[in-house]
């Protein structure tokens, strides 16, 4: 089983803590079918000042508490439309572009694709 979410994708939650907030993928972990979601479930980590500073945000510079989104089931998520902006699902069919595009049940307009690396 794939996953219809792709990173860079807008999703709503469906349910926990964080129920109907949405979101942008920010990455994807196939491994344990899970997500993180730009602002979701968000959680504090304390860093060490010498830590790498990449993605660290303003926080990570000298070391303390950074804020960072903890890994939510993919199975909590729902595809929002770029084109309609309601939760959706998506079917797979055929573009111009390409064969197995990711269509939007509703208004049946074709999401973007797979942003590379996603
Ligand atoms: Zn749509």
């Amino acid at each position: 089983m794939k996953s219809q979410i792709l990173k860079g994708d807008t999703v709503l939650v469906r349910r926990g803590k964080e129920k109907g907030k949405r979101g942008t993928v920010k990455a994807i972990f196939a491994d344990s079918w899970q997500a993180t979601v730009e602002g979701i479930n968000v959680v504090k980590r304390h860093t060490k000042p010498q830590q790498q500073q990449s993605n660290m945000g303003a926080a990570g510079r000298n070391g303390g508490i950074v804020e960072k989104e903890a890994p939510l089931p993919i199975s909590v998520l729902q595809y929002v439309c770029e084109a309609c902006k309601a939760p959706t699902r998506l079917r797979r069919g055929e573009t111009k572009e390409h064969r197995r595009a990711r269509i939007c049940v509703r208004c049946g307009e074709p999401a973007r694709e797979s942003a590379k690396g996603a």
